[in-house]
């Protein structure tokens, strides 16, 4: 399942930045032994959305997308990506 080598370096950018808002809304955490290993956070989908929104709303966002919808599609494309409960090496999951 591996169709990062597949996608325009655009889209690279604007994955990577749809999961840096979901990871900072804590809707997707990264396992603290593996780098780059992604699971779920305590925090729904719509955390995210919403902070994006704030973001694009105050004229913060220098992110890579057309527009609000380019946004919302990206993050909740990344998010349904790394749905995984724990980290799919070391089985670590997100604990409060
Ligand atoms: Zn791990």
């Amino acid at each position: 399942m591996d169709d990062t080598k597949h996608m325009t370096e655009e889209c690279g950018r604007r994955f990577e930045a749809a999961k840096q808002i979901a990871l900072a809304a804590g809707v997707l955490k990264e396992c603290e032994y593996h780098k780059g290993f992604f699971f779920k956070g305590d925090k729904e989908l719509k955390n995210a959305l919403i902070m994006a929104n704030n973001y694009y709303s105050q004229g913060r966002s220098n992110y890579e997308f057309r527009d609000k919808k380019d946004m919302s599609d990206s993050i909740i494309e990344v998010v349904g990506k790394y749905s995984s409960e724990k980290c799919s090496s070391c089985g670590h999951s997100y604990e409060e």
